[in-house]
């Protein structure tokens, strides 16, 4: 399955996507995860896209195609993958339609989190990110605090939380900003192209997991009765030909027995 989740920052794509990927066995693509690693390397990508970064802004779209070509190209992701993050803006979709169709691999489906504004604040501030693992939390719900107690599965210490420097007030109105300006208009370019699903990503993480895989699903099993539909009309099709060809046959005999015929009745009149 290729996938693409759509959603404002806090939505909760980066949760959403660990457990598909857990679930689907394909691998989560975060283009900000990708770029912070980039940023903690101190690689050039890296210094050239944290000052965006910093702001809230988007980093510049040859950085984030190259970076985005490179990971597709790997394996893993010939199996699949959820894509977080990115597309984010019209011309990286475009482009991203572009690089798919040449690896003959297009989008299964797109969802879009659906979230209300002051919850994707509140769910941003309570925001901390396990420094060795990578797993999310949300230290504003009861789960996210239960979860906190748990144990890191990579160094089997307590998760060591630590809060991403771009979730501060300031940096997240101006990312909420240009998630309307440039990012929503991503649901009209999917929806016209008949792969969006909307969810509401609201409540227990579990049951946005559900809506999330019946919302993937129901669109793969339409797609298969699509294909299956398409198969049998296509046979009807084949089917109703053949008698039609068959009666043509048997018109086209026809004229030649009545002449065998009339050849037979003048020979009897000849010899009688
Ligand atoms: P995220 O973790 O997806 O919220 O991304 C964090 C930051 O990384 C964003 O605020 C952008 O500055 C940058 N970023 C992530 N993905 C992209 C992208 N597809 N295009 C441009 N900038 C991106």
């Amino acid at each position: 399955m290729r996938i693409v989740l759509l959603g404002a920052p806090g939505s909760g794509k980066g949760t959403q996507s660990q457990r598909l990927m857990q679930h689907e066995h394909i691998p989560q693509i975060s283009t900000g995860d990708l770029l912070r690693a980039a940023v903690a390397r101190g690689t050039e990508l890296g210094r050239k896209a944290k000052e965006a970064m910093d702001g809230g802004r988007l980093v510049d779209d040859q950085l984030v195609l190259g970076m985005i070509r490179e990971r597709l190209a790997e394996a893993d992701a010939r199996r699949g993958f959820i894509l977080d993050g990115f597309p984010r803006n019209l011309a990286q979709a475009e482009a991203l339609d572009k690089l798919l169709a040449t690896l003959q691999q297009p989008l299964d489906a797109v969802v879009q989190l659906e979230v209300d504004y002051g919850e994707l604040v509140r769910r941003i501030s309570g925001r901390r990110t396990c420094a060795d693992c990578g797993r999310v939390f949300n230290v504003s719900t009861s789960a996210g605090k239960h979860a906190e107690g748990e144990l890191c599965p990579r160094t089997g210490a307590p998760h060591r939380l630590v809060q991403r420097p771009d979730d501060n007030e300031a940096t997240v109105s101006e990312r909420l900003r240009v998630y309307d300006e440039q990012t929503r208009p991503l649901v009209e370019f999917y929806r016209a192209r008949g792969l969006l699903r909307v969810i509401n990503a609201e409540g227990q993480v579990a049951e946005v997991t559900r809506r999330l895989e019946q919302a993937l699903h129901a669109r793969a099993a339409a797609k298969a009765a699509t294909a299956k539909r398409s198969t049998k009309a296509k046979r009807v099709a084949n089917a109703a030909k053949r008698p039609a060809k068959a009666k043509r046959t048997a018109k086209a005999k026809r004229p030649a027995q009545g002449k065998r015929a009339a050849k037979g009745k003048s020979a009897r009149r000849a010899r009688r």
